[in-house]
């Protein structure tokens, strides 16, 4: 059995092809929606999803989130006195995801489809495979989420003759992509997009706002505990928003509480910048697909920050339509998952589905260019596979060294758009002798081949000798080596996951910490009775007691995140 699997940089999900449709597995909370989020317990012990999301705020040093950001570099984050890696908090939450199937299922999943960024480059996708091995799964595909979201709209519309803009705002990245629907064939035509935009931007612009507008001790600005504090409300306020007409921020610190209140029209005014920067894609992708926005039948949205009405303005203003929300943005990439899934496993019923995908990058090698007066230019990219190609593609191309009897020939190659390559991004270089012959006889040519995975191969054959090199990425301090997986693998598979069917209780908890947190006075000696009761009921380990006072905590807990609750 292949799952599907919706990595995403806030929420995570998990989905099965069954009886031909998709679904998705709920966790140990009921849930389909995962927090991305991973917290160290006293006890050493790993929380993951929502237990750990409750505790940003209250344990902030143990606690990670956003770390989708840092996949393919080599930054660290540190919890609890322990360091950990991008592709090792990725595992973490794949380990909880793979679990909760392998107990909705009955039985041990060992494969699956990872969605990701079609904008995530050569080293984040490597190190989204080298999450998956550490969580114990082999990663059948990584799959582009519009490409994905597309999927799940593409199998009820498959007999259908349709072209659609998939428009992708997740939490950290922002993707497009056009897609042509026929026959069942469904062709992805250009993808474009942004990795370092999402919603989380958003609600940083609000928080940087806030700061503006209420004068706050400049110690504050560093304190970990108020700005987790300030992140969460500036987070709700922002969901608030897309609902309601205002919302308002507030934060206490020592008795002290700061307050801001916002309104949807200045959330956009704040955001304009960012408003704009979701133009350029979609013009890039319309452009590339050879295509006007009035020829496009259909505009989806995927992705959690699509929710945001000044995003869907935006939308039915550049297309002049209402964009189409019939399914879930949160969940419609891990459904496409799931279809994906289904036709790796050639389901009957997905016999006559066919996907092709696209390289939504350039990629080529840094040349040297001869001028008009005989004198090199150097630093120029050469693109030997051009972005939104077909693939899988493999590009031969052959270049010549630039002086005679050269000796060595060091190639450096770079993905992206710009013409000079120190604007573009550096993959990895390949260095290699060559036999010092004439220039016309040093001919070397370059293979560039890239996968349905989204993944470079780079040969390069010296003509004359026929030798073959192929680029090892040195010096890439974002990715692990086999080697390094497979020390890290052992090292996680030591950690502790806290046992799924305590996480429940150990959620309630972590939520009662934070609000607890929130309020002042005999309120919170009151409240902080009530979470010792259920620690103590939780301790006497006899169902019978912990039930009642379970549900009695639980509707405590809604009564003081509503502000409603008195003290009884
Ligand atoms: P995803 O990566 O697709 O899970 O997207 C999550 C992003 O969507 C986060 O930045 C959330 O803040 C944002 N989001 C989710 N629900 C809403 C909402 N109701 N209003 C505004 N943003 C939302």
């Amino acid at each position: 059995m292949i799952v599907g699997i919706d990595l995403g940089t806030t929420n995570s999900l998990i989905s099965v092809w069954e009886h031909g449709a998709s679904r998705l597995i709920p966790n140990c909370l009921g849930e389909v929606l995962t927090p991305s989020c991973v917290s160290i317990d006293e006890d050493g012990s790993i929380l993951v999803g929502r237990a750990a999301r409750e505790r940003l705020q209250t344990h902030p040093d143990r606690t990670a989130a956003v770390f989708k950001r840092y996949m393919g570099s080599d930054k660290t984050l540190r919890l609890g006195g322990k360091e950990f890696r991008a592709e090792e908090l990725s595992a973490l939450i794949l380990r909880a995801l793979k679990e909760d199937a392998e107990a909705a299922l009955g039985i041990a999943i060992t494969e699956a489809i990872i969605t990701v960024p079609a904008y995530f480059s050569d080293a984040q996708r490597k190190a989204t495979r080298a999450a998956g091995q550490l969580a114990g799964l082999r990663v059948e595909r990584l799959l582009n989420e519009p490409t994905a979201a597309a999927l799940a709209y593409g199998i009820h519309l498959r007999d259908a003759e349709t072209r659609f803009l998939v428009f992708d705002l997740g939490g950290g990245t922002f993707d497009v992509s056009v897609l042509d629907l026929f026959e069942g064939v469904m062709e992805v035509r250009a993808s474009a997009g942004d990795n370092m935009l999402g919603g989380e931007d958003f609600m940083r612009c609000l928080v940087d706002y806030f700061f503006e507008q209420r004068k706050v001790p400049v110690s504050l600005k560093s304190d970990h505990y108020f700005l987790q504090s300030l992140y969460a409300q500036a987070e709700a306020a922002k969901r608030m928003l897309s609902e309601a007409a205002t919302a308002a921020i507030r934060v206490v610190h020592n008795e002290t509480e700061y307050q801001l209140d916002i309104d949807e029209q200045a959330l956009e005014r704040i955001c304009e910048g960012m408003l704009r920067r979701l133009r350029d894609p979609v013009e890039r992708a319309l452009r590339d697909a050879n295509l006007r926005a009035t020829e496009l039948d259909n505009v989806v949205l995927a992705g959690g920050a699509t929710r945001m009405p000044m995003v869907r303005r935006l939308v039915a203003r550049m297309f002049g339509r209402f964009p189409s929300c019939d399914i879930n943005p949160d969940e419609v990439v891990a459904l496409g998952a799931a279809v994906q899934a289904g036709l790796k496993m050639r389901d009957a019923a997905l016999n006559e589905v066919v996907m092709t995908d696209v390289a939504p990058y350039s990629l080529g090698i840094d040349v040297s260019m001869t001028l008009g007066d005989g004198s090199l230019s150097h630093g120029h990219f050469d693109p030997v596979i051009e972005r939104n190609t077909p693939v899988p593609v493999s590009r031969v191309k052959r270049y010549y060294p630039v002086a005679e009897q050269q000796k060595q020939l060091q190639l450096n190659v770079f993905q992206g758009e710009a013409r000079m390559c120190r604007d573009n991004v550096r993959l990895g270089t390949l260095q290699f002798a060559l036999p010092q012959l004439a220039r016309e006889d040093s001919g070397v040519d370059i293979r560039f081949t890239y996968d349905v995975n989204g993944l470079l191969q780079v040969d390069a054959t010296v003509v004359k000798t026929a030798h073959t090199h192929t680029l090892v990425i040195e010096g890439n301090p974002g990715l692990l080596t086999e080697a390094e997986i497979a020390a890290r693998f052992v090292a996680l598979s030591e950690l502790k996951i806290h046992p799924r069917d305590r996480l429940e209780h150990r959620t309630l908890l972590a939520r009662g910490e934070r609000l607890y947190q929130q309020i002042r006075g005999n309120q919170r000696e009151w409240f902080g009775a009530q979470i010792s009761a259920f620690e103590q009921a939780l301790e006497s380990q006899d169902n019978r007691r912990i039930d009642p006072q379970r549900r009695e905590f639980e509707t405590l807990l809604n009564e003081a995140e509503h502000d409603s609750f008195t003290i009884r």
